[in-house]
């Protein structure tokens, strides 16, 4: 079925860390946009003549909740058309022309295996989705660790919110890597390490998620892959570019 197109307006746009802005938007008219945990939409911006110019996706990073709300976790890249005119263009009350939802990054409708979510930046939105809606419908699940990469703590997104849920969800394990800053107490480096050491010893009832930017994903695919030999059907990605 071809995905609807819908004119959303921008209620809020809130900045969450250097250069990453959160933009909520509503969709007028609609009562309930429906959408899994994990999926994105896909912007038409004025940025170019032909579509493919001009279209750019983004995660849905609330849990689906029967609103007609969404919130999406922006970062600005360098000189990119794209998140350049989300964010020097789009104000509050701006129109953005978009269609979906869409994409097959879900978790299954019965979950069996432990889940180890890996991101960097931006890429924690499809996880942040997943694991409110896991939080509010009550569904079940086992052990679930958030594995977050940036460079600094500034860059570390919805810190709060994961903390406080790793105190109070059951199974859910929270972790942060920051590749430079030298006085951080956590971990140091990149995400990698964290997962390379502790699912060292491949185990069928573990799936991995990978979201972020493809130099990341291929490093960590390879690893799971080639290094700890887990199967490839324990590997799942959602691939930014
Ligand atoms: C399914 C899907 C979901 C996505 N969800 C999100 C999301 O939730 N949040 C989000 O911020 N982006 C997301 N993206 C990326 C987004 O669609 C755009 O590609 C991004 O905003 C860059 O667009 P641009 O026009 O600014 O830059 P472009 O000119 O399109 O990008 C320039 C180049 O830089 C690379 N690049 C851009 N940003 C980065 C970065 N931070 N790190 C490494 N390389 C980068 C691109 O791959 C490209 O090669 C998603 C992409 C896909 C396919």
């Amino acid at each position: 079925m071809p995905l609807l197109w819908y004119d959303g307006i921008v209620k809020k746009i809130d900045n969450i860390a250097p250069n990453v802005r959160q933009f909520q938007l509503e969709v007028p008219g609609v009562d309930s946009f429906d959408f899994k945990a994990g999926q994105f939409v896909t912007m038409d911006l004025p940025i170019g003549e032909k579509r493919l110019q001009r279209w750019r996706s983004y995660s849905i990073a609330n849990a689906p909740n029967g609103s007609n709300a969404l919130e999406l976790c922006i970062v600005r890249s360098a000189s990119g058309p794209g998140s350049g005119f989300l964010f020097d263009e789009v104000k509050e009350g701006s129109a953005i022309r978009f269609k979906g939802p869409d994409g097959g990054f879900v978790l299954p409708e019965t979950i069996e295996r432990d889940l180890v979510f890996i991101c960097t930046g931006t890429g924690v939105a499809p996880f942040r989705s997943m694991i409110l809606d896991l939080l509010h419908s009550g569904k079940s699940h086992r052990n679930i660790h958030l594995i977050f990469g940036a460079r600094s703590e500034q860059d570390i997104l919805y810190r709060e919110e994961f903390e406080t849920l790793a105190k109070s969800m059951p199974g859910f394990r929270y972790d942060v890597a920051l590749s430079r800053q030298e006085d951080w107490n956590g971990y140091q480096g990149y995400v990698h390490q964290i997962y390379l050491h502790e699912y060292a010893s491949p185990r069928p009832d573990i799936a991995f998620y990978i979201c972020g930017w493809s130099q990341m994903i291929d490093e960590a695919v390879a690893n799971l892959l080639v290094q700890l030999k887990y199967d490839r059907n324990q590997i799942h990605y959602e691939l930014y570019g």
